[in-house]
């Protein structure tokens, strides 16, 4: 919950705002203010203040008692200028808070805390427990110190700049380690503890197995990602008692599912009582993995409580990222947090141009000239496999004529893949151009380095037989000259010479050209590989230079303004 405090007029307006934009997220704490301060910072994850630093620093600071305990504070200035990130500000998550506030009330968010000014992903920040010297670390790698990175288990972390060598080190580990001397120990979620446990069973006896299971095998608790075990167990309040405890997720799965997994110490109890020879070994095993602790019984007698602990692999991270056809501004937002998320990025040099300046320090650059797509894609998967967090880039839309199926084809189920759509080169021209998409569209590629030719003119035929809006991609090259003739040709037969005729030349980036010409009249010469050329269907018109195509086939119902 966000507290929300405002003391004038224009404070309140713009904390209305926020409270407006947030309604599940936002309480207003009125009367006086420094009453109202104290209260939300007791019940409240983060405040924003809308007061002067200075008096929320007086009331604050008496309250104060850790990093890890604080809320987030963040302040807004009078004129709404600035959203001031003043505590906590990751551990708190005030930067962030900071940020969204400054979106919202178009302020300039004011970030101070180190790793953000310099933009490092903060320690603290990457979403696993974090244990050892912190602060040190964080400080070496903003000095440019060499800072070791020791994974002993995969896990795609997002960039740092780190070295194979250093006095410093940061280490990846799920095993029961302490952090050395100048040494931060994350802790992925590595573990998998499956979990028995008769009827009744107190949750001290549960959760004392467990722990003694994790201890003896020289494991960390922090590591532990969650308990798994049979339906009919998923209501059992030791193990849902358990799974709170230590603050992880309890998965359950059906008996017959369990029965199917392999397990080295099979027995009869489970099978009579719940119908699988195996509940904390299977439960545990059943994502695959390594099992480190084979089932074992509490200690109490009679026992009610049986664990097992798995190591799964780490799965990496594969983002497809659509970067839009050039322009910043059609870059997504999504996009670009993807972007600074991987540890690896692949791509085609001349995209990796296109958003160099937005990667962060340490990411792993993998370019290539033009071609070589099967082998972009191959790479992007090779290194996701290994446990990396990846992005494979592409102009416009990854997915459209692009990198997304290649690498999808290459990929198992080892990997988590997540698509970022980007503006097609066919929608940014469609928006230069006017509104030629306004009904039935297709795109077809020319090129016939993938698709044989018959192929590619028999659906130009098909989409000229429908009446259908066509844009070209790939549309000619120096190669390449006779086939938008061709089609042209073939769209000719079905429409008029007079059909409005859209090309489109670098769309949206600085040297961007476009020209509304005919079918009749198109000159092919003009066009090359930077091109789309979109053919309006029979009702498409030029309207005041603009190319629009009615969203009804009856152009006059759709004047008279029929929705
Ligand atoms: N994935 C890309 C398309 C790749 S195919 C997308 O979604 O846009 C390459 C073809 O796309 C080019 O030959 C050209 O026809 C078209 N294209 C890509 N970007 C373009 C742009 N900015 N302006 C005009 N055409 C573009």
């Amino acid at each position: 919950m966000i507290g929300l405090i405002s003391a004038t007029a224009a404070g309140a307006a713009a904390r209305d705002r926020l409270a407006a934009a947030w309604p599940d997220r936002t309480r207003v704490y009125e009367g006086p203010v420094a009453d109202a301060v104290r209260t939300a910072f007791a019940q409240c994850e983060q405040l924003v203040c809308f007061l002067a630093t200075g008096a929320v620093v007086r009331l604050v600071a008496p309250l104060l008692s850790g990093k890890t305990e604080d809320p987030g504070v963040v302040c807004v200035d009078e004129g709404g200028r600035f959203a001031v990130s003043l505590l906590g500000g990751h551990a708190g998550g005030a930067n962030e808070l900071a940020r969204e506030v400054g979106d919202l009330l178009g302020a300039e968010p004011v970030v101070t805390t180190a790793t953000d000014a310099v933009d490092l992903a903060g320690l603290d920040t990457l979403g696993l427990p974090v244990e050892g010297d912190v602060a040190g670390v964080s400080r070496a790698l903003l000095d440019g110190e060499a800072v070791a990175l020791r994974s002993e288990v995969a896990w795609p972390l997002p960039p740092l700049p780190v070295t194979d060598q250093g006095s410093y080190t940061i280490r990846v580990t799920d095993r029961l380690v302490e952090a050395a001397e100048r040494e931060v120990v994350l802790r992925p979620p590595t573990l998998v503890v499956g979990v028995g446990a008769s009827r009744g069973a107190p949750v001290e006896e549960v959760l004392g197995l467990v722990e003694e299971a994790l201890r003896e095998a020289g494991l960390s608790v922090a590591s532990v990602a969650e308990l798994a075990t049979v339906d009919a167990k998923a209501e059992e309040p030791g193990i849902v008692e358990a799974a709170g405890r230590l603050g992880v997720p309890l998965v359950t799965y059906s008996a017959e599912e369990l029965a199917g997994v392999d397990v080295p110490n099979p027995s009869d109890a489970p099978l009579a009582a719940v119908g699988t020879p195996s509940v904390a070994e299977a439960a545990a095993l059943i994502g695959g993995g390594e099992l480190l602790v084979p089932k074992r019984k509490s200690a109490a007698s009679p026992a009610m409580a049986t664990c097992a602990v798995v190591r799964r692999p780490g799965r990496g991270r594969l983002a497809v990222v659509g970067l839009g056809p050039g322009a910043r501004d059609l870059l997504t937002p999504r996009a670009q947090a993807e972007l600074r998320r991987a540890s690896v990025l692949v791509g085609l040099d001349q995209y990796v141009d296109q958003i160099r300046d937005l990667l962060r320090p340490g990411t792993r650059i993998l370019e290539s000239g033009l071609g070589a797509e099967e082998e972009r894609a191959r790479t992007a998967v090779e290194e996701a496999r290994k446990g990396q967090a990846v992005a494979l880039i592409g102009s416009g839309d990854a997915g459209v004529y692009a990198m997304a199926s290649p690498a999808l084809a290459e990929a198992s189920d080892d990997i988590d893949v997540v698509g970022v759509p980007g503006v097609t080169a066919a929608l940014a021209a469609g928006a230069i151009l006017g509104a030629p998409l306004g009904h039935d569209h297709v795109s077809i590629s020319l090129s016939d380095l993938h698709t044989p030719w018959e192929v590619i003119e028999r659906r130009v035929r098909a989409a000229g037989e429908a009446d259908i809006v066509v844009t070209f991609y790939n549309p000619r090259s120096r190669g390449r000259d006779w086939q938008l003739p061709k089609a042209l040709g073939i769209l000719a037969e079905h429409r008029t010479p007079q059909t409005p005729v859209g090309v489109v030349r670098n769309a949206s980036r600085p040297d961007e050209s476009s020209r509304l010409t005919t079918l009749g009249s198109l000159d092919p010469a003009t066009v090359d590989m930077m091109t789309v050329v979109t053919v309006g269907n029979t009702a498409t018109r030029d309207i005041a230079g603009r190319m629009v195509t009615p969203r009804g086939y009856r152009w006059q119902s759709a004047q008279e303004g029929s929705e």
